[in-house]
């Protein structure tokens, strides 16, 4: 086995802002292991905030060796091996658990869902993210989002009301909301978990910062729709962390090493009857096809990568009434541009 890495910028479709800080563009890594002639396809997306980079990621990548096992089937020993290399690094990590996947996928003669036991007619929609901004640009960007059923929208900051009645002034679809610890006071947070759930919220990801363990766990109580841990749920013993804490987990592959751990992070948190999101960062098809491989064991999907990104390295997943299709062919099932 054969492990090769380079370095992708992949461009937003709009500049993602936050207070004092703007990126047009998301740093990845993306990987290929070959084996036997076939080519398996990873990839490690890296927002600034999250603390890994495109130099981290090769630091990291470099260390890796794959020449000393027989065969990509071995996969337990291979990634717990790739895991004690360093601490942290999860989407380096996955990079490597996606490229193995997509590998397994095609010596077995199968695609890639079918390796967890996941149902294509099981698929939940998919929800498009709706970032922090001025009226008009709101508008713009619902336009653009007509082949999506449901919308996430960011909140968090002073404008919440805003941003909602805007949106409603447009379009009467679901709202996912992920205020992305933004709220501070939790008798304020329930207060407006009530309006925005009279204004369709179907659920509140992360209302409060994630070290506010008491307060969550209050407000989920309270609250009259279910609430979500994102930030405070990273890798497998965050779930049970989670449990009495939120009403469910947004499981995502560049924060738990790649599908291995997120399907034992989706059995876990059936187990302890939470609910279970699968999210994702900026990336192209082969992450998002590797999470949607995955969506089907869970209830909801947000999904959304490719659709907010431009000059990407592998063609478009399929969306069909807001879902995802899972295609039947090997692997992954993606197509790398000519
Ligand atoms: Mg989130």
């Amino acid at each position: 086995m054969k492990l090769s890495f380079k370095a992708f910028d992949l461009k937003l479709k709009y500049p993602f802002t936050i207070a004092n800080f703007s990126r047009t563009s998301t740093p990845l890594m993306l990987t290929q292991i070959e084996y036997d002639g076939l080519v398996g396809h990873g990839e490690a997306s890296m927002p600034p905030y999250l603390g890994e980079s495109q130099q981290t990621a090769a630091d990291f990548l470099v260390k890796v060796d794959l020449s000393q096992f027989s065969s990509p089937e071995n996969i337990e020993e291979i990634l717990a091996y790739v895991d004690a290399i360093a601490p942290g690094n999860p989407a380096a990590k996955a990079s490597i658990d996606i490229a193995l996947h997509d590998l397994i996928g095609k010596i077995k003669n199968q695609p890639c869902y079918s390796l967890f036991g996941s149902q294509p007619a099981q698929m939940p929609v998919t929800s498009c993210t709706i970032g922090i901004d001025k009226a008009e640009t709101v508008k713009k960007k619902l336009l653009e989002t007509s082949d999506f059923k449901v919308l996430k929208v960011k909140l968090g900051g002073a404008n919440d009301r805003e941003m909602i009645e805007t949106i409603r002034s447009v379009t009467d679809k679901p709202l996912y909301i992920d205020a992305n610890q933004g709220w501070k006071d939790r008798h304020e947070a329930l207060e407006k978990i009530f309006w925005l759930a009279e204004h369709g919220a179907v659920f509140v990801e992360q209302a409060m910062p994630k070290t506010l363990v008491d307060d969550n766990a209050w407000l989920t109580e309270n609250s009259p729709i279910p609430t979500f841990g994102d930030e405070a749920v990273q890798r497998f013993g965050d779930v049970e962390k989670a449990k009495g804490v939120y009403s469910g987990v947004n499981i995502k592959l560049m924060k738990c090493t790649g599908m291995h751990e997120a399907a034992k992070m989706i059995a876990k948190a059936r187990q302890l009857d939470l609910k279970v999101m699968i999210g994702c960062m900026s990336e192209t098809s082969c992450a998002i096809m590797a999470a949607a491989s995955l969506a089907p064991l869970c209830d909801y999907a947000d999904l959304d990568g490719p659709w907010l990104t431009i000059d990407k390295p592998y063609d478009d997943p399929i969306l069909q009434d807001g879902k995802i299709i899972l295609p039947n062919t090997v692997g992954l099932g993606i197509t790398p541009k000519a």
